[in-house]
């Protein structure tokens, strides 16, 4: 690999490329070009991503999977913004009796019972 090899890569890096795209754009392999990469990444100061909840700098540990929040409250406050840890109770009302009813975090749920479903399946409509 030649010292301008190296360089189109950074450029190709900088520039947000993937491993493959760089390799088209400097003819080398994709080993190489990912070799190349990991070692830059090795001997690259500490990488700074930006909490996914309050974007404060979050600094990469070396070695470790990525981190995307700067700690634990925040990682929480972000898992409750996405609705996983909300417990919100919805109000809905029975398609098939029409009978007013509550579900936990199941959106999909139309009817008030188990009867209820079975009854709108078989196409009974009461009486
Ligand atoms: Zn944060
Ligand atoms: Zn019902």
């Amino acid at each position: 690999m030649t010292e301008n090899q190296k360089k189109q890569i950074d450029a190709c890096r900088e520039n947000g490329l993937t491993i493959s795209a760089i390799a088209n754009v400097t003819g080398l392999s994709v080993s190489a070009v990912k070799s190349y990469c990991s070692r830059r990444n090795n001997s690259d100061k500490p990488f700074e991503a930006s909490c996914k909840y309050c974007g404060a700098a979050v600094t990469q540990p070396k070695s470790r999977r990525e981190k995307h929040f700067c700690n634990q409250s925040c990682y929480f406050r972000w898992r409750y913004l996405q609705g996983d840890l909300k417990r919100t109770v919805y109000e809905k009302e029975c398609a098939y009796c029409g009978k007013p009813f509550t579900v936990e975090s199941n959106m999909n749920q139309r009817y008030c019972s188990r009867a209820c479903y079975h009854k709108a399946r078989k196409g009974d409509h009461g009486g």
